[in-house]
C-alpha cells in the first residue's frame, strides 16, 4: 500500500464544482475562467508559430523574445528594469512557479505563513518541500492583514511568506503602506516572500496595483509569480511567469528544470507577439473587467444577496445570509447548483480553520454579458 505524502488533500473544489455544474447544466461561475475566447491576433500567432515549425523544446529559461516582453512591461507597469535573462523566468502555468519557489526556499522543519482564505496550491507544496504552513486569517471584515496575527505568527523557524493582492477569493487588495509595514516586520529576519499577483491587471475603481515588483527592500528576498492565462484570458494555455533577483533565480531553475524544463514553445512565440504588438492590453484589462463587474453587481442589487463590489479579479463574494442562514458555504453552493442552477465556490475550503456564522460564496464574473445576465436573473429569483 502506497503512504500517501499528502493524506488530506482531495479533489480540488474547482474540479468539484465545475463537474457538478456540467452535469446539472447549471450556469458554472465557480472555478475561475472566462467563457470567451482570448484576442484573436493571439491565437493566430499561435496558428502561425506551430505551422511555422516553432514546435520543439524552448529554452529552459524560457523565450528570450517573450522574457524580454514580461521585462518591458515590468518597466512600464512598476518602474523597475529586471534583467530578462537573469531575473525572469517562463513556467508552464503560475502553479508551477509558486512550487518552484517554495521548493527553493522550504527545507525540513521550516515553516511558511500563509493567510486564510488562501488559495488551495500553497500548502501542498509546502508539505511536499517537508515545510509546515502556518495559517494567518486575514480580517473577517475587509480580508486586509491581521498585523498581531501576522507578528506573533512569526518564530525562528518562519522562512517563507506567501501573499497574494488582488486576492482570491475575496478579492482585496494589499495597499503600498502595507507591503512597507510588512518590510519593516521581515526587515532582519532571514524570511523570503512569494508574492502571488496573477491578477495584478485586475485592478478597478482607479486604484494602481501595489506589486512588489516596486518595492526595492522586498524584492530583494521575493519571488514574483504572474500568470499569462488570466491577463490574456487564456487559462488553458498554463503559462506564467516568475519574476526574482537574481541569486534567486538561479537557485529556482535548478529545480523548475528537472520539473518541467520548459513550457510550451509555440504558446511563448504568440505571446512575445502579441505583448509587442498590443502593449496597450494590459492598460485596456482594468475597464474591461470592471465593465463586468459593475454590469452582474447592478443586476445583483436587486437580489437578496448582499455584497461590496470587489478592488480586484474576477471574483465577487456575495453574502448569502438573508437567504439560507441555515446552510453552510458547501452545502449552500451545491444547493444552488442542484436546484437553482449557478454553480459556485464556498470560502470555507480556503481556510485551515474556517470562521464561525460565515455564509460567503464566491462568484466569477468572467463571463459574457449574456451569460452574466441569466446567471443574475436566477440569483435574483433565489
Ligand atoms: N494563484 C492564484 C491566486 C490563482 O487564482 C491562480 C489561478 N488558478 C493561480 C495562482 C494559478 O495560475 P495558473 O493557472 O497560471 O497556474
Ligand atoms: N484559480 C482558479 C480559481 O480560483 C482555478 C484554478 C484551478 O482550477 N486549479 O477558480
Amino acid at each position: 500500500m502506497i503512504t500517501s505524502k499528502l493524506p488530506n488533500v482531495g479533489t480540488t473544489i474547482f474540479t468539484v464544482m465545475s463537474q457538478l455544474a456540467a452535469e446539472t447544466g447549471a450556469i458554472n461561475l465557480s472555478q475561475g475562467f472566462p467563457d470567451f475566447d482570448g484576442p484573436d491576433a493571439l491565437r493566430e500567432a499561435l496558428c502561425r508559430h506551430t505551422m511555422d515549425g516553432h514546435n520543439q523544446y524552448a529554452p529552459m529559461t524560457g523565450l528570450p523574445a517573450l522574457r524580454e516582453q514580461v521585462a518591458a512591461k515590468i518597466a512600464r507597469s512598476y518602474g523597475r528594469q529586471v534583467n530578462a535573462d537573469t531575473e525572469v523566468t517562463i513556467t508552464p502555468g503560475a502553479t508551477h512557479g509558486i512550487f518552484c519557489a517554495i521548493q527553493t526556499v522550504v527545507r525540513a522543519g521550516d515553516e511558511v505563513i500563509v493567510f486564510d482564505p488562501s488559495y488551495d496550491s500553497y500548502e501542498p507544496s509546502v508539505i511536499l518541500a517537508g515545510g509546515r504552513c502556518v495559517h494567518v486569517q486575514l480580517k473577517d471584515e475587509d480580508f486586509s492583514i491581521d498585523w498581531e496575527k501576522l507578528s506573533s505568527a512569526l518564530s525562528p523557524r518562519t522562512r517563507m511568506i506567501i501573499i497574494n493582492s488582488p486576492h482570491n477569493p475575496s478579492g482585496a487588495l494589499i495597499t503600498r503602506s502595507e507591503l512597507d509595514q510588512l518590510a519593516a516586520l521581515i526587515r532582519d529576519r532571514d524570511i523570503y516572500l512569494v508574492s502571488d499577483e496573477v491578477y495584478e491587471h485586475l485592478v478597478f475603481d482607479g486604484v494602481k496595483h501595489a506589486s512588489v515588483l516596486a518595492h526595492e527592500e522586498l524584492y530583494q528576498r521575493a519571488f514574483v509569480v504572474s500568470s499569462f492565462g488570466k491577463t490574456y484570458h487564456v487559462t488553458g494555455w498554463k503559462t506564467g511567469y516568475l519574476v526574482a533577483p537574481p541569486v534567486l533565480t538561479a537557485e529556482m531553475r535548478k529545480i523548475h528544470q528537472f520539473v518541467a524544463f520548459c513550457g510550451v514553445t509555440p504558446l511563448q512565440w504568440a505571446l512575445a507577439d502579441f505583448m509587442a504588438e498590443f502593449p496597450q492590453h494590459v492598460e485596456e484589462l482594468p475597464a474591461f473587467y470592471q465593465a463586468k463587474r459593475d454590469f452582474f453587481c447592478n443586476q445583483l442589487e436587486s437580489s437578496r444577496f448582499t455584497f461590496n463590489r470587489v478592488g480586484g479579479t474576477y471574483f465577487q463574494t456575495v453574502d448569502y445570509s438573508q437567504i439560507r442562514p441555515d446552510l453552510n458555504d458547501v452545502d449552500m453552493s451545491l444547493w444552488m447548483t442542484r436546484e437553482h442552477g449557478v454553480a459556485s465556490i464556498p470560502i470555507s475550503v480556503f481556510y485551515q480553520t474556517p470562521p464561525e456564522g460565515k455564509h460567503l460564496i464566491r462568484l466569477c464574473f468572467a463571463k459574457r454579458e449574456e451569460t452574466l445576465r441569466q446567471a443574475a436573473e436566477k440569483l435574483c429569483a433565489i
